[in-house]
């Protein structure tokens, strides 16, 4: 087993002096305070950046009105062409951006190449399609005439204006690129403000935006704590965040944002997402299902399955085969090409994970597999089954974010149903069975904003995300996004 060496460029940046990004170039802060970047492979500090100051915000904000204000006036088709530029660029330098993800998030090479990188670039290339593709319509008024005099009507999509995009460390390029494709495209400028655990790559990306002809203050990024995003919210000079985080995070920026004079708000928030298998699935189909839906980036997933329902004839083979799968996965560093399974990203989440082992112990759940954090610097977590032993467990209804599958029995398929809708959130939930026409019936009665079948966690930009109940509010991609990035004005004339 053995990393692969970082390239010179990689060395380069992150042995540099992070500043922030405001109007196109590296700015310094206003403030000396700076926060540590910490590979949680290794545990030790890769790099420092800034933390952004009331002063910052006000920079980032004024050059953002100004980025506007030029980028709205920018023709459709020049919108498009920038960012299928920037597609290009993210794709020329895939294995620099890709290294740099590893380094700071600890998600293993592969993913970091696959998602942060080739991912970022295809939803880039949609959002690009949709640039000369966003219009209004005509409409004929309603109303009779009093005096013989006609109306006529359109409605025209205006850009909202200063974007405020907030960014979990879970993908931080990925979701970063969905938040500044959909407001570039739409003609809004817009701030990212990333988590503090993971704001480096966006910062090369941002780089590479300005290569790709985006004019200054189009994008920055400011780097920070959650004061910084609250900040940004707060300020009387942005119009809209779009959020992806936790729900408790979530509810605060929600609140924050309508206490700001209503600015508008898109949140994608987490949940506990479920994966029902109904009788007829075969073991091996059901293991690799699980795998899928529970276990890729170690569960760092906000899409990802936690509480998993089997047919109670089922769970034992099916708990004890996906136990022996999981022994045999390649646990290691994630700069290694043969790793499997890497370290969660922070020391904090690390601990989390570990509280809830203890919980689970304590209220005497059988932990088939894993159930330990791993000894070393480094944060690394078991691959873990559990069996609950009442519906209302906590590991059965609390998001963990981690490697924790969580397993529940179930006699009959209206209990699957009231099983796996018994919860406050609806991200995501998949089924998985061989007979189609039963998946078709049972869809509509899934309380998720995406409900999959014979898979999990695959999104794809042509297709809306994001989440009902308490999962959150609005949509990502498809043409949903529009209606959340510009203001739609009516016009009335009478003749
Ligand atoms: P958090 O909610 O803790 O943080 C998300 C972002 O919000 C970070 O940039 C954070 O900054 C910032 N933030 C923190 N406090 C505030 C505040 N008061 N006002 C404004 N911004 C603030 O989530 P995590 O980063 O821990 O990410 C994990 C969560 O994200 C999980 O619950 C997961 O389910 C969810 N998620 C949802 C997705 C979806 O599409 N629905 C996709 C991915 C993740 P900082 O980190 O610097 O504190």
């Amino acid at each position: 087993m053995s990393d692969i060496a970082l390239l010179p460029q990689v060395e380069a940046f992150l042995g540099r002096h992070h500043a922030l990004f405001i109007d196109g170039r590296y700015v310094e802060s206003q403030g000396s305070q700076t926060l540590d970047v910490i590979n949680p492979a290794t545990g030790r500090v890769i790099a420092q950046v800034s933390d952004a100051t009331g002063g910052d915000i006000d920079a980032a904000v004024e050059s953002s009105r100004r980025g506007f204000k030029q980028w709205s006036q920018a023709a459709p088709a020049v919108r498009g062409l920038v960012l299928l530029k920037l597609a290009d660029l993210l794709e020329r330098h895939r294995e620099e951006l890709a290294q740099i993800e590893t380094c700071q998030s600890g998600k293993i090479i592969q993913i970091s190449r696959a998602f942060e990188v080739d991912q970022a670039a295809h939803f880039l290339r949609y959002y690009a399609g949709w640039a000369t593709k966003i219009n209004g319509e005509t409409i004929t008024p309603s109303l009779p005439s009093f005096a013989g005099e006609r109306y006529t009507a359109f409605t025209l999509r205006e850009p909202v204006g200063v974007v405020v995009g907030i960014v979990p460390w879970n993908f931080s390029t990925m979701i970063a690129i969905w938040k500044l494709a959909s407001a570039l495209v739409t003609g809004c400028s817009i701030i990212i403000k990333p988590s503090e655990f993971t704001p480096l790559t966006i910062l090369r990306v941002a780089e590479l935006a300005i290569e790709a002809g985006l004019p200054a203050g189009a994008l920055n990024v400011l780097t920070g704590g959650g004061q910084v995003g609250k900040g940004l919210i707060e300020h009387p000079g942005t119009n809209k965040v779009s959020f992806t985080g936790s729900v408790p995070t979530g509810i605060a920026v929600g609140r924050a944002a309508m206490g700001a004079g209503l600015t508008r708000a898109t949140l994608e928030l987490g949940g506990k997402n479920s994966a029902g298998f109904l009788r007829d699935i075969d073991t091996e189909v059901a293991v690799n299902g699980i795998i899928e839906a529970g276990f890729l980036h170690s569960g760092q997933i906000c899409a990802a399955a936690e509480r998993f329902f089997v047919h109670r004839s089922q769970i034992e083979p099916i708990m004890d085969s996906l136990a022996q799968r999981l022994g045999k996965l390649n646990i290691g560093s994630p700069l290694d090409e043969r790793t499997e399974f890497g370290p969660v990203t922070h020391r904090q989440h690390q601990q989390k994970l570990g509280e809830f082992f203890v919980r689970a112990r304590a209220q005497n759940n059988t932990i088939i597999h894993g159930g330990k954090l791993m000894e070393g610097p480094g944060c690394y977590v078991e691959p873990t089954i559990i069996f609950a032993n009442r519906r209302d467990d906590a590991l059965l209804n609390e998001e963990t974010f981690g490697p924790i599958a969580t397993f529940f029995p179930y006699d009959s398929e209206e209990e699957l149903l009231d099983l796996m809708n018994d919860t406050p959130y609806g991200l995501s939930a998949s089924l998985w069975t061989n007979d189609l026409g039963k998946a078709l019936r049972m869809v509509p009665a899934i309380e998720a904003g995406t409900v999959w079948v014979n898979m999990h966690t695959l999104l794809d930009p042509a297709v809306p995300f994001g989440g009902s109940k308490s999962s959150g509010i609005g949509r990502e991609f498809g043409s949903a996004f529009i209606d959340d990035y510009t203001e739609l004005k009516s016009v009335m004339i009478r003749y």
